[in-house]
């Protein structure tokens, strides 16, 4: 792995030079946005883009097998599944002939960079060919059907690969394209069957994708809250049906109404041989007695319009790739890029091929720890996790010390699931945990009660705050009710799920708790907030959720609006923080947004006003779209902003504005934001349990950085926030400003 200074394309950069970008492979949500990108980033550098349709295949047809690519080509294609361009498994390009007219093809379009989306195979394929590329030029040239000056012209293919696969089997990346789309619907659907299952105190076994590669089964198995999962990396030892029908047993006992096995289609025993699902459900049906029925998810999971990580994503991939190959002037070797946390890297291909493809022999040879070794520290982190919450041993409170949990600050998608994996996991490690209903306010009144097992079941699909959650700080007056209240339920540790509010009012307690002995325990922040806006962590629970609902909304306020001339002007949450703004503006494909981060100044709405009538005018825009973030400017308000649209349209389009509002803050947790949940409150269990053994009584706030889980004090963590706007001083995800400008934005 390696990072790397973002290179730079600016406009007319790249002249003269040609790209080519093609789908190859099973489709996958997300690959449309990678598609769009590379394309606009091509145009925008001033090159010359192709798309080659239907994968390989394209390049050995020419014709219109490879066809220039113009913005509005990529237009409206960002919401859609699948592929615009087509994608196909062509045994031709595996020959030597099907390379050579392939390479044909392209040089008499000047195309020497190509950016590939596709899986394992299809990199293969790029890797093969760009490896051949000179010997196929030689082999053309001495055929003369390329000429010498094309043969010198092209000494080189520069090549770069986006993985795009559902099953997110990629070595070396966190996530591949599609992968998170595909969770978004097998969770819609577990959700769904959760609530019959549980009507009818009936057994599912649902089958999932993921041929080699157990990431969407075993994800869905957490973020799901599911009973028992079986995935390739993880075959299970003999004897497991018993094992897992007892378990299963164990959960009703312990007052759950439904269960739920997850089954990787690749699942296999350990001497290899395929778990069906209706083996499971045989076997549940006449161990249990229990009406077990089996769904098998099949081909919606590719389907459907990619979630905003699809969007975003593949989006800053493309742009990636594309800078990439148009700045490529060496012999640099082909690469694959990806995401490692919240960073775009890109790794050796030929590696990243290598290590993907031993998996499945691997597999085969029974070695699973390195197997498990390859998948990553996420995947063994949410295996581990799934161990433990899933088999209820235990399941009310032991006689071990008291830990605390509760929420503070505004309300956020995902607190439930955090407080119930605290809940679930204390209790399986012998705590005693307890419920702080309503914040700070309710712990000063001493309103907490000890919760079981049974008490939080079920709390991993609903939105809300089942604790409560208060916007208060506490004054300096409440500490001493505070302190008494947490001495008197003899609570050793607290959790603190929760927004700016919750961090600022830790950071008081901790300023202040030399004087108050009942604050002198170990205490964790959890960060939880919309708007993103926390210190120490990439991400927060319930920004992606919020995020989906933005983009959720762009997408009906553009539908709305196809039928006629329009600029809209969309308002979103976040306070001063623009990240709901930016990201959702980014996804949504805005042609503009407005933040708080980046002054608005009157030359740059005038500059805006200019560009949105020009392009009326001259490049037959139907629809304009600025994306505000609701603290953006106090006097640039949306309705300012839109009556200045309104007036220098002229007539031109209707002008109109949509504040999202709370929408943002309720809905079911995406997929993402519950495994972020689980992962974070895992971390910060561990560290309270850590500190209430060693004694120790530090103040941490967990985070995900880099896609990795980290904790800092919190005096360390607020050094890092401009507490004046709320947010972290440094915000990774703003440099996408000048991509969103690049890509949403067509050059006047
Ligand atoms: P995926 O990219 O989803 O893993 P495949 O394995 O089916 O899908 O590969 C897609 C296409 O990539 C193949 O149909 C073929 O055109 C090309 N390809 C795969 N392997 C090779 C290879 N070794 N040499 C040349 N082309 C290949």
């Amino acid at each position: 792995m390696q990072s790397f200074p973002t290179p730079e394309v600016w406009p007319g950069s790249a002249a003269g030079k040609t790209i080519g970008v093609l789908t190859s492979g099973g489709d996958a949500q997300g690959m449309n946005a990678a598609l769009r990108a590379a394309v606009r980033t091509a145009l925008f550098a001033g090159a010359r883009p192709y798309a080659i349709m239907e994968g390989y295949q394209g390049m050995i047809d020419g014709g219109d097998g490879i066809r220039p690519f113009a913005w509005e080509d990529a237009a409206g294609i960002l919401n859609r599944g699948g592929t615009v361009i087509g994608t196909f498994r062509s045994k031709e390009f595996e020959t030597r002939p099907g390379m050579l007219t392939a390479a044909a093809n392209l040089v008499n379009r000047g195309i020497d960079r190509l950016v590939v989306i596709g899986g394992d195979g299809s990199l293969t394929g790029l890797n093969q060919f760009a490896t051949q590329w000179p010997s196929l030029l030689d082999e053309l040239a001495a055929a003369q059907r390329i000429t010498t000056e094309q043969r010198a012209a092209h000494p080189r293919l520069a090549f770069a690969g986006l993985v795009g696969s559902i099953d997110n089997d990629m070595v070396g990346t966190d996530t591949t394209i599609g992968a998170d789309s595909a969770l978004h619907r097998i969770q819609e659907a577990i959700d769904a069957i959760s609530s019959t299952a549980a009507s009818h105190q009936r057994c599912f076994v649902v089958e999932v994708m993921g041929r080699n590669c157990g990431y969407l089964a075993l994800s869905a198995a957490v973020s799901g809250g599911c009973d028992y999962v079986l995935v390739p990396e993880l075959p299970p030892a003999d004897g497991w049906e018993q094992a897992m029908c007892e378990q299963l047993h164990r959960s009703r006992a312990a007052g759950r109404k439904e269960s739920i096995v997850i089954l990787a289609e690749g699942a296999r025993t350990r001497s290899g041989d395929p778990i069906s699902a209706e083996h499971v459900r045989a076997t549940i049906e006449s161990t249990l007695h229990e009406d077990t029925r089996v769904t098998i998810l099949g081909h919606v999971q590719r389907g459907g319009t990619p979630s905003v990580y699809d969007r975003w994503a593949p989006t800053w991939l493309g742009y990636e790739a594309a800078t990439y190959l148009l700045n490529s002037t060496s012999d640099e070797p082909g690469v694959v890029f990806g995401f490692r946390g919240e960073n775009v890297i890109r790794v050796p291909l030929v590696q990243a091929v290598a290590d993907t493809r031993s998996v499945p022999e691997l597999i085969a040879k029974g070695r699973y720890d390195e197997v498990l070794a390859l998948r990553g520290n996420e995947f063994q982190a949410l295996a581990r996790i799934f161990c433990e919450v899933s088999d209820p041993r235990q399941t009310v409170a032991a006689a071990g010390p008291r830990i605390a949990v509760m929420h503070a600050g505004a309300l956020s998608p995902g607190m439930n699931i955090a407080a119930k994996t605290a809940v679930w996991l204390g209790i399986s490690r012998g705590y005693t945990m307890v419920g702080v209903q309503d914040g700070f306010l309710g712990l000063a009144a001493g309103n907490m009660a000890e919760l079981t097992w049974k008490d939080v079941d079920g709390w991993n699909q609903a939105g809300g705050a089942v604790l409560g959650t208060r916007r208060h700080i506490p004054e300096i007056e409440e500490l001493y009710a505070i302190s008494r209240s947490l001495e008197e339920n003899h609570i050793a540790g607290l959790l603190v799920i929760g927004g700016w509010n919750a961090y600022e009012s830790v950071e008081l307690i901790n300023n202040e708790r030399s004087r108050y002995p009942g604050l002198q325990i170990p205490i964790l922040c959890v960060p939880a907030a919309i708007d993103n806006n926390l210190p120490s962590t990439a991400m927060s629970i319930g920004a992606d959720t919020a995020l989906n609902v933005v983009v959720d909304c762009i997408d009906k306020v553009k539908m709305s609006a196809s039928a006629s001339q329009r600029c809209f002007v969309i308002e979103t949450m976040g306070r001063d923080c623009g990240y709901l703004a930016l990201m959702g503006g980014f996804a949504g494909g805005a042609e503009q947004v407005y933040l708080n981060e980046t002054r608005i100044t009157l030359e740059d709405l005038r500059a805006d006003l200019t560009w949105v009538r020009n392009s009326f005018d001259h490049h037959g825009r139907s629809f304009f779209l600025a994306v505000r973030n609701e603290c953006a400017n106090p006097n640039y308000t949306t309705d300012v902003l839109a009556r200045l649209f309104d007036e220098e349209g002229q007539g031109r389009y209707d002008t109109r504005t949509l504040t999202i509002g709370h929408i943002q803050q309720g809905g079911s947790p995406t997929p993402a934001d519950r495994l972020l949940a689980i992962r974070l409150t895992d971390a910060a269990m561990t560290t309270v349990a850590e500190q209430i053994s060693a004694n120790d009584k530090v103040i941490y706030c967990v985070g995900s950085q880099g896609g990795d889980v980290v904790m800092t004090e919190i005096n360390e963590a607020m050094k890092h926030v401009d507490s004046l706007h709320q947010r972290p001083s440094e915000e990774w995800w703003l440099p996408l400003k000048s991509v969103l400008d690049c890509v949403n934005r067509e050059r006047a």
